[in-house]
């Protein structure tokens, strides 16, 4: 239902309107914060609107894709691939750029990531080559060849029907690969069926990540 009637929105000047519509696209941002955050940035110093614009325009034209996990960075590798402090013969294989915040906010996980992009999901036309899954075989493959193979594989994703099959169609593939002494392993039961690795708390992740058991 709209906070604003058809009629109080269209007494609106346009401009604010328009922001107000913006605001309602963002995620979890109903019509009641929406009109709150116009009317804040409304009689919020011009200076800060500036900033706030072009803090905004510069996230979007500085940030890319990690050619290692796909997860986000400002060069062409992440600052956690680039650290020469993470074990990157452990990989933690995760669905979106926000599990890898929520994984290293709980702590305790030396290891580097995978992005998937996603979980395959056939009812969403989401298939295996629309996620990094290729780039993830290719990554343990290289891996391999180098003499520095991968030694364990965590698989993260969420603990839904999805995130469980994509875990299984993973370690089918990796297996494949027949790499020596790779463990394949699945976070452990601290995540209650149908979570959200982002929004888990931080003691849950970090049990999860202890209690991890072969996949
Ligand atoms: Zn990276």
């Amino acid at each position: 239902m709209a906070y604003f009637s058809q009629h109080v929105m269209s007494d609106l000047p346009l401009s604010i309107r328009r922001v107000i519509e913006l605001f309602e696209r963002l995620p979890g941002i109903g019509p009641k914060s929406a009109a709150r955050l116009a009317f804040y940035l409304l009689v919020t110093p011009t200076g800060f609107v500036d900033n706030f614009a072009q803090t905004l325009v510069t996230m979007k034209s500085t940030i890319k894709k990690c050619r290692q996990c796909h997860g986000v960075a400002e060069g062409e590798l992440c600052e956690i691939c680039s650290s020469p402090e993470r074990n990157k013969r452990l990989i933690c294989v995760v669905e979106r750029p926000l599990d890898v915040l929520a994984f290293e906010r709980a702590g305790g996980f030396g290891g580097v990531y995978h992005v998937l992009g996603g979980v395959i999901n056939p009812l969403d036309h989401v298939s295996p080559d629309d996620l990094t899954i290729n780039a993830l075989i290719d990554r343990i493959g290289q891996m391999q060849a180098s003499g520095e193979g991968v030694i364990e594989l965590v698989m993260a994703t969420n603990p839904t029907m999805e995130g469980e099959s994509t875990a299984l169609y993973i370690k089918r593939q990796v297996e494949s690969l027949n790499v020596k002494n790779l463990k394949i392993t699945r976070i452990g039961s601290g995540l209650p069926m149908g979570a959200d690795v982002e929004y888990a708390d931080q003691a849950t992740l970090s049990r999860a990540m202890e209690g991890r058991r072969e996949l």
